[in-house]
């Protein structure tokens, strides 16, 4: 393809697959470009867009949510140029081959769906959890509206020292008058605000210095108004060497953040009255006690910190601890789930890429049109604002690879309609940007009579009815004032 071919009056056709946060940033900086015209088809499995910050984001971070104005902003009113497909999944409704075949550029901003598993036995005992499925529980994920959590239980173990983990701890300290006030889903309020747990033990593997989580959020613990964190005497010691980088200011800052927290905010034992967030360290979790099918305990490794090439290292012990509790919510991040057709490398964890060009395999040739942004491009980490820069990256990639003609011409374009013609021969109702307005106002109007940011729709045939039924009578309203124009006429 010559340079000049990209330079004709066709837009730029691109499909974005994934309309959570990723999807999100890559839309609005392909619509910023005032080089380029572009027009976007986003396609999301669920009806709803925003992903994580509507089906991740703890409740009680109600501000975080606050960003999805930021992505409405950028595409609302933007009707020639972006599209949304939501209650479209990737493998159900159509394949990548549709995709590929009907626009110019694919861009993956798929996430990471599986949950990583910690491989010891016992995991499948009853009252083990995957953290992410409790987090789309509370949060009102449709696909796990019908989850249990037997939260009856007086003490749990939450297994991991990320932002996750305290999510978990502090969801299940929140008192019910706090909930209340937040978009928990409807099925998970009475449940999480009447829940028996007494204590939590946080734990990780290694020190106060390793933990993944940052301190904004690790502070929120020691400032939770029914629950006090608590550090032992023993998991206030740090090695020599950490001390001393800490000492000379040469430690992380985010490290040194919380190992201050850890150090000077938390108690030393809970106050009477008040839940108990213990946290522990040095513990690696090697198998889960069961009593017939349930979970009643946690075997632990202890680890202590030994001093290799200059740097802090944990080792293994032959110390071994058992841990009493009724639940385990494993929280040690997430695994991206492969595409078919999509490069993967398991070892990895990642479609391997290039500043967000897809790559046949890392540092191999690329697959020309398909790009992608987000936790599928650099692993499950960061916050939502990562995905901003990342995805500049990814569109910058794409765009250059328009400019320079490097972009495959799609086969199966003709109107512009292929693709709604596509999704009725396949028998999907797919819900558009303005469906999900209409969802999001009643959601919006139904939490607000209660006090609530929203209360959310949790599943998907309801979904589908409160859409038609808001498009009916948007319609009925549209009649009665071109019927009350006429009279005046
Ligand atoms: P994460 O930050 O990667 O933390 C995972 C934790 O699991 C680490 O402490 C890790 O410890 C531990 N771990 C891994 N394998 C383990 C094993 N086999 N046994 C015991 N522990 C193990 O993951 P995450 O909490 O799922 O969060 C994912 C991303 O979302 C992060 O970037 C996070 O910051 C972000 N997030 C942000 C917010 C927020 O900003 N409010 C909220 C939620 C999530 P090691 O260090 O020992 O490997």
């Amino acid at each position: 393809m010559s340079e000049d071919s990209s330079r004709r009056d066709t837009p730029l056709r691109v499909a974005i697959v994934g309309a959570g946060p990723a999807g999100f940033y890559a839309a609005v900086e392909l619509l910023r470009d005032p080089r380029f015209t572009v027009k976007i088809d986003m396609f999301d499995r669920l009806p709803t867009p925003f992903g994580l910050v509507r089906h991740g984001v703890a409740p009680d971070h109600e501000k975080i949510r606050s960003v999805t104005r930021f992505y409405a902003g950028g595409v609302e009113g933007r009707t020639v140029h972006y599209r949304m497909f939501g209650n479209v999944e990737l493998g159900r409704d159509l394949d990548l081959r549709d995709l590929r075949q009907r626009y110019h550029a694919v861009i993956l901003a798929i996430g990471a769906q599986s949950d990583r598993r910690l491989d010891i036995p016992g995991e499948e005992l009853r009252g083990v959890h995957p953290a992410s499925a409790f987090v789309a529980w509370y949060n009102g994920h449709p696909d796990f509206a019908d989850a249990r959590f037997d939260l009856s239980v007086d003490k749990v173990v939450v297994v991991g020292h990320g932002n996750v983990a305290l999510d978990v701890c502090r969801m299940l300290c929140r008192t019910p008058e706090e909930l209340g006030r937040t978009d928990t889903a409807d099925h998970a309020l009475p449940g999480l605000g009447s829940n028996c747990v007494r204590e939590i033990v946080l734990l990780g593997r290694s020190g106060p210095a390793q933990a993944a989580y940052t301190p904004q959020e690790f502070k929120e613990l020691t400032e939770l108004s029914e629950a006090d964190l608590v550090v032992s005497d023993e998991d206030r010691e740090i090695h020599p060497i950490t001390r001393k980088a800490w000492e000379a200011e040469e430690l992380d800052p985010l490290r040194a953040k919380n190992l201050q927290i850890a150090l000077d905010s938390a108690r030393r034992e809970a106050r009477p009255g008040k839940k108990t967030i213990r946290l522990r360290f040095h513990c690696t979790p090697i198998e889960i006690l069961g009593q017939q099918d349930r979970v009643v305990g946690l075997r632990v490794r202890r680890n202590r910190q030994v001093e290799r090439d200059g740097a802090v290292v944990i080792e293994p012990t032959d110390q071994i601890e058992d841990i009493e509790c009724g639940a385990i919510f494993r929280s040690i991040g997430y695994r991206i789930a492969p595409i078919e057709g999509v490069p993967f490398e398991l070892d990895k964890n990642q479609i391997p890429n290039d500043k967000g060009q897809v790559l046949i395999t890392s540092g191999g040739p690329p697959v020309p049109g398909m790009f992608v942004t987000g936790w599928a491009k650099r692993g499950p980490s960061g916050i939502i604002g990562t995905n901003k820069p990342d995805a500049l990256e990814t569109v910058t990639q794409l765009l250059d690879a328009w400019q320079a003609g490097a972009l495959p011409e799609p086969a199966a374009v003709v109107s512009g309609g292929e693709i709604e013609a596509l999704l009725d021969r396949n028998g999907v109702q797919y819900v558009t940007y303005s469906d999900w307005k209409l969802l999001d106002q009643l959601e919006v109007q139904s939490g607000q009579a209660e006090g609530r940011p929203r209360r959310k729709f949790t599943d998907v045939p309801t979904m589908l009815r409160a859409i038609g039924d808001a498009r009916l009578s948007t319609i009925r309203d549209q009649q009665i004032v071109s019927t009350a124009g006429q009279g005046k006429g």
